[in-house]
């Protein structure tokens, strides 16, 4: 089978590999749609970030190793153990494989994992024909969400615990900072739970203008005037109860602080590689908390909910669809080269 596998930074290969075995307790599915993940780009541009140096202690697994973790597909063949899963099941995944054992994992925080995994990292992902995975892992498909939409449910898990994260009441006054793929969902996600108001800020104007297609009341653009004021003025003085970060950068965590209000709450949702510099008097006068979230642990059925009735939107997101000989010249460069020009770029093997 076609499949893109991952040597090293810069080394990704498009070739040709034998067809995954299913174990026991296994799913084989059969790819339709792969979106490209900020993390494959880094992977690909500046890895090994996440991709095990050594054989992974839960997995064994270490490069060569197949990215993608954003999919869906058909499942084709199952092990003898597998039960809830059949052959011709439309799905997707969540992407953790933990130990079921380590004393996170006995409590069901599996994102926390001694020895988490992810698919598409850590375990061979969907950047093929086929992957195989535990049955654990494998969510069916509503009737109501194709397998283009079904390629969002990861990303937007991710939203959806962004948001619990937050503790958002129904009527709090939400800011998103960063309208990326990541943005745009927590925006959304955050409206579904019940926000009143929704802000994006933004310095890309497609992006802003997309996040105000997706539900944001108003949306701002960084580097014109003082946004801390612009949503003072909308909220009576009193700012935002809960900001998003979703850059992870110096300069949307200064936002962050400077467009909330007393007692908020920032979270941190976008990977800041570099170390940030906190104003702890600002925070500590205000009672400001800042907190963080990583992956998902049990907020799929969610994100398949919202998908299934629409209250989140994702076709818009979508601006471009590619083979998966062209992952390379026309997904991971091009987002490169031209970061404003896409937000999300769903791969196919075809067939
Ligand atoms: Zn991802
Ligand atoms: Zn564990």
């Amino acid at each position: 089978m076609k499949a893109a596998v991952w040597y090293g930074k810069e080394d990704l290969r498009i070739t040709d590999i034998p067809e995954p075995n299913v174990a026991k307790d296994q799913v084989k599915i059969r790819v339709r749609w792969c979106g490209i993940c900020g993390s494959d780009v880094h992977e690909y541009r500046e890895g090994p970030l996440i991709i095990p140096q050594k054989p992974h202690p839960l997995t064994g697994k270490s490069a060569p190793i197949i990215l993608g973790h954003e999919f869906s597909g058909d499942a084709v063949e199952v092990g003898p153990h597998v039960k809830r899963i059949r052959v011709g099941d439309r799905v997707t995944i969540n992407c953790l494989i933990y130990c079921g054992s380590c004393v996170y994992c006995r409590d069901g925080e599996y994102n926390m994992c001694l020895r988490l995994a992810t698919v598409g990292l850590a375990w061979d992902g969907a950047f093929a024909e086929y992957v195989v995975v535990p049955e654990y892992t494998v969510l069916k498909i509503p009737d109501q969400v194709t397998y283009e939409m079904a390629s969002f449910a990861e990303p937007l898990a991710v939203a959806v615990r962004a948001v619990k994260r937050s503790r958002l009441k129904v009527g709090d006054t939400a800011v998103v900072i960063g309208a990326g793929p990541i943005g745009l969902l927590v925006l959304q996600a955050a409206k579904a739970a019940g926000a009143g108001q929704v802000f994006a800020i933004e310095p890309i104007k497609g992006r802003r203008e997309l996040a105000k297609q997706l539900g944001a009341n108003e949306v701002f653009d960084p580097g014109q005037g003082d946004v801390g004021k612009e949503i003072a003025e909308r909220t009576d003085g009193l700012r935002a109860n809960v900001a998003f970060e979703c850059v992870g950068h110096q300069s949307a965590f200064d936002t962050a602080v400077r467009v909330t209000g007393r007692r908020a709450m920032i979270v941190m949702v976008g990977m800041a590689l570099k170390p940030l510099e906190v104003p702890f008097f600002r925070l500590w006068g205000h009672e400001k908390e800042i907190t963080t979230c990583t992956g998902y642990v049990d907020e799929y059925p969610a994100a398949l909910a919202f998908l299934a009735d629409r209250r989140v939107l994702v076709e818009p997101m979508i601006t471009a669809r590619i083979r998966l000989e062209d992952l390379i010249e026309k997904g991971l460069k091009e987002m490169i080269q031209n970061p404003g020009r896409y937000v999300k770029i769903l791969v196919t093997p075809g067939g």
